[in-house]
């Protein structure tokens, strides 16, 4: 039997992908392409195919025995999520259908998918905990909530098992640096101070220092890939174990400003480089930190790499073996 991986070709999913692999699980990886890198796909099957077809995705059930799916595949630029919400909606609600037709078809069921903290919008107190409200403040938090409630009527009605990991922020590499982060366009904030520290940029924005914060700049709780990649294994044991459908949340629990990560950043990278302070980046609030709590208790889960200097030094490693091959 083997773990579908649906957009494993991205960074998040190539990671799991990676480590579903060194964990002795066979993968079949199901991407377009769009964004992902067909160099990131080292272990498994690969498939490039587009879950808009629904032919396409039926073709992966019909071939390989699939116990369980982990679903990356989607568009993640909030502010393109904004600007062009069919895009967002049509790919991640539309097609993700079309996903979950051809398991139902196919009798697999058990499902992880790649949720986000951007479906909690604006939190009421920090750190959140998954029963909190979720109110997402723009198109792309809203198309993963309705994957989840989506995911939960199949539930009801199908017999569906989910499991949705909404992550916070997600950083750092490989450890081996096999693989890691590569967006484009880039508009994560450790990439782009990294791109400063290496000239590649000529400086970084800070993009708002006025929020009710410690020292003006958002607060966000930034997690290791490694870390994520480990609670996808954790939720596939738990439903391989006959677990019911939750959701929990992945983030560190401690919170980083923009200026911290910028000096973490000068700290490993032993560069400087101009920081230049800008204004407020529309639909950014202060500050998002998530409660681990649940994920411990229930899965198990535990941080290996929580401290902002090892997940920027892995990034930054990659980043320049990425610089040396261009
Ligand atoms: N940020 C910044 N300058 C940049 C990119 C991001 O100050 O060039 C800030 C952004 O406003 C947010 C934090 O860094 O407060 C993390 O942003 P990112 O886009 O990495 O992740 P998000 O929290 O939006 O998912």
């Amino acid at each position: 039997m083997a773990v579908l991986v649906c957009g494993g070709a991205g960074y998040i999913g190539s990671h799991v992908n990676k480590m579903l692999n060194r964990m002795g699980y066979d993968t079949v990886v199901f991407d377009n392409l769009v964004y992902g890198h067909r160099e990131a796909v080292k272990w498994g099957e690969f498939v490039r195919g587009d879950l808009k077809d629904p032919e396409e995705i039926e073709a992966v059930f019909d071939t390989y025995p699939i116990e369980a799916v982990m679903h990356f595949a989607a568009y993640a630029y909030v502010g393109e999520s904004v600007t062009d919400p069919e895009k967002y909606y049509f790919n991640n609600v539309a097609c993700t259908l079309n996903l979950l037709r051809a398991m139902r078809g196919h009798g697999c069921d058990k499902i992880i998918f790649s949720s986000t903290c951007a479906t909690y919008g604006e939190p009421a107190r920090v750190p959140i905990t998954e029963d909190m409200p979720q109110n997402p403040i723009n198109p792309y938090g809203a198309s993963k909530l309705m994957v989840e409630r989506i995911l939960s009527d199949y539930g009801t009605a199908y017999g569906l098992r989910s499991v949705a990991l909404r992550y916070f922020n997600a950083a750092g590499a490989d450890p081996e640096c096999e693989i890691g982060e590569d967006h484009d366009p880039e508009t994560h904030l450790i990439p782009l101070v990294l791109d400063a520290a290496s000239g590649k940029r000529p400086d970084i924005k800070v993009f708002g220092t006025d929020y009710p914060t410690r020292d003006g700049s958002c607060i966000r709780d930034y997690i290791h890939v490694e870390d994520l990649a480990k609670a996808h294994i954790l939720a596939l044991k738990y439903l391989q174990s006959g677990g019911s459908s939750e959701c929990f949340n992945l983030g560190n629990e401690r919170g980083t400003s923009v200026l911290e990560v910028i000096e973490a950043v000068k700290k490993v990278t032993g560069k400087d480089f101009r920081v230049t302070l800008s204004d407020r980046r529309p639909g950014d609030p202060a500050t998002l930190v998530g409660s681990s709590d649940k994920v411990k208790a229930v899965l198990g889960w535990e941080p290996k790499y929580a401290e902002i200097e090892t997940i920027v030094e892995h990034a930054w490693k990659w980043h320049e073996k990425m610089g040396c091959s261009e």
